[in-house]
C-alpha cells in the first residue's frame, strides 16, 4: 500500500481522528464549517495554538488565518489573557450571582464604543454566544415595538436562531422561507430577507408593511458571505428608513466588534456614526471564551427582565472566566494592536492580489477595515449575495489545499473572511507570502 499523503487515514493522525469523531459526533464536528466539506479532505484537529500558529494532530505547524473565526485578535494564548483566566479559575468557575468583573466589562464596552462624544450603549447585557445576543435583541425589538416582522439581508449571518435562519422568499419584500429543516414556515414568515446595499428594496419593504416591522437587523459590515462592506451611507439609510416607520435597528457587531477598530465598525464607518438602537457583540469580546453581549439605549434595554417584560436569562451568562478573558483582551487591544492587525491585513491583501494576478486569475478582494476576503473570477468587489455567488468558487479548494500543504491554514470556505491577529509578525506573514504564488497557480488550473 503506497502512502497516499496526509489524507491517508492509515497514516495521518488528523484523518484517523476524523474517522473516529464521525462515529460519535454528527459529521465529526461541533460546528459544520469545521468539517472541510467545501474544500474536501480531513479537517486538521488542533491540539494547541500559540501566537499566529496552530498545531495539528501530527504537530505540524500552520500560520493560522482563521483565528477561531475572529476572537483571537491578540493571537493565540496571549499571556495576559491566559493569566487572567487562570487567576479567575482559582477563584471559582461559575457562581450564578453578579460579579464586579461584569460591571467592569460593561463599563469598558461603553467607554470603547464611543464617537463624537457619544456612545450608542447605555446598557449592556452579557450572554454566552452571538446567537443568543441576536436572538435576544430581536425579542427585545419586538417587545419594545409590539410588532412581529424582522428585516434581514441576504447573505448576512446572525447565528442559528429560528427566525434568523431564513432565506429570501420568492420576491422583494415578501416573507422568507426556512433556511433549515426544523424551522417552521410560520416562523420564517416573520422575517423579510432583502438584497444588501439596496435602498429601494428596503424602502419597498416598509411601504408594503407599514407599522409591522419591529426591527432591521444588519451586520455592521457583512463578513459571513465573504466580506461585503456597506455602501457608503447605507447603514445611515437603514436607520433613517427604519426610524421613519418606528422600527428599531439592530447592528450586529458579533464579528466586527472590537476587531476592525477599538469601537467596532460603528466607530470606524467612514460615513459616520449612526443612531442604532441595539448592538450585538461576540467573538473578540470574550477573547476566546464563550461570551457575547447585547447593548443599546436604556429605554429599550431596560425592557429586559428583571426591569421589564422581555424575558432573557442564562446559567452561564457573564461567566467569570469568560469575563476575565474579555476584560484582559479588551484592555490589551490598544491602538498599537489595531495598527498591527491593519498592517498585517494590508500586507496579505497585497500579496494575494499580486500572486493571483501573476497566475492570471481574475479576482476581487473586498475589505471592511482589517477584514477581507478573496472572490475568484470577479472584476470588482461584490455588493450583495447574488454578486458573491457569481464568483468562481470552484477555484477555492485547490487554492486552499495548496496553502494548507505549505503550512498556512485559511478559512475552509470561500464565503468567509480571512482573520489576521496582532501576533502575525514578520516571520508568519513572510510564510504566507511565500505560499501564495503556488496556491495562485493551483487556483489557475
Ligand atoms: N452574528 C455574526 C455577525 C456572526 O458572525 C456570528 C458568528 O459567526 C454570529 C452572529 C453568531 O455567533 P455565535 O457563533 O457565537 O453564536
Amino acid at each position: 500500500e503506497p502512502l497516499r499523503g496526509p489524507q491517508d487515514a492509515a497514516f495521518d493522525a488528523n484523518a484517523r481522528l476524523f474517522e473516529r469523531a464521525q462515529r460519535s459526533i454528527p459529521g465529526g464536528v461541533n460546528s459544520p464549517v469545521r468539517a472541510y466539506r467545501s474544500v474536501g479532505g480531513a479537517p486538521r484537529f488542533v491540539q494547541r495554538a500559540s501566537g499566529p500558529y496552530v498545531y495539528d494532530a501530527e504537530d505540524r505547524e500552520y500560520v493560522d488565518l482563521v483565528a477561531s473565526w475572529g476572537p483571537a485578535l491578540l493571537g493565540h494564548g496571549n499571556p495576559a489573557v491566559v493569566d487572567a483566566v487562570k487567576r479567575a479559575a482559582d477563584r471559582g468557575l461559575s457562581f450564578g450571582a453578579p460579579t464586579e468583573g461584569e460591571v467592569e466589562l460593561a463599563e469598558l464596552v461603553r467607554a470603547r464604543v464611543h464617537r463624537d462624544g457619544r456612545s450608542p450603549i447605555e446598557r449592556l447585557r452579557l450572554v454566552s454566544t452571538g446567537t443568543e445576543a441576536t436572538m435576544t435583541a430581536v425579542r427585545l425589538a419586538r417587545g419594545a415595538t409590539g410588532r412581529s416582522l424582522v428585516v434581514k439581508f441576504a447573505g448576512h449571518y446572525h447565528g442559528h436562531s429560528d427566525g434568523l435562519l431564513a432565506d429570501a422568499g420568492s420576491g422583494l419584500a415578501t416573507f422568507a422561507l426556512p433556511a433549515s429543516a426544523g424551522v417552521p414556515a410560520e416562523i420564517a414568515a416573520q422575517t423579510l430577507v432583502l438584497p444588501y446595499n439596496d435602498e429601494a428594496a428596503l424602502r419597498l419593504a416598509f411601504e408594503r408593511h407599514p407599522g409591522r416591522i419591529a426591527a432591521v437587523i444588519t451586520e455592521a459590515a457583512a463578513a459571513n458571505m465573504g466580506v461585503v462592506a456597506p455602501d457608503d451611507g447605507f447603514n445611515r439609510t437603514i436607520v433613517d428608513v427604519a426610524h421613519a416607520d418606528g422600527a428599531l435597528v439592530i447592528m450586529d457587531e458579533v464579528l466586527t466588534g472590537f476587531r476592525v477598530h477599538a469601537g467596532g465598525w460603528w466607530a470606524l464607518d467612514p460615513a459616520g456614526a449612526v443612531d442604532v438602537d441595539l448592538l450585538t457583540f461576540g467573538k473578540v469580546i470574550g477573547g476566546g471564551m464563550p461570551l457575547a453581549a447585547l447593548g443599546g439605549r436604556a429605554s429599550v434595554m431596560d425592557l429586559l427582565a428583571p426591569l421589564g417584560p422581555v424575558y432573557q436569562a442564562g446559567t452561564l451568562s457573564g461567566n467569570p472566566l469568560a469575563v476575565a478573558a474579555g476584560l484582559a483582551t479588551l484592555r490589551a487591544a490598544d491602538d498599537g494592536v489595531y495598527a498591527r492587525v491593519d498592517a498585517a491585513a494590508d500586507r496579505v491583501v497585497a500579496a494575494v492580489g499580486s500572486a493571483l494576478s501573476a497566475a492570471g486569475v481574475a479576482h476581487a478582494i473586498s475589505r471592511a477595515g482589517n477584514l477581507f476576503s478573496v472572490a475568484f473570477g470577479l472584476e470588482r468587489a461584490p455588493r450583495d449575495y447574488d454578486e458573491v455567488r457569481a464568483q468562481e468558487s470552484w477555484r477555492h479548494p485547490a487554492f486552499f489545499h495548496a496553502m494548507l500543504e505549505q503550512g498556512v491554514s485559511l478559512p475552509p470556505s470561500v464565503f468567509e473572511a480571512w482573520f489576521l491577529t496582532a501576533a502575525h509578525d514578520d516571520a508568519a506573514l513572510a510564510r504566507v507570502e511565500e505560499a501564495l504564488p503556488a496556491a495562485a497557480r493551483a487556483a489557475a488550473a
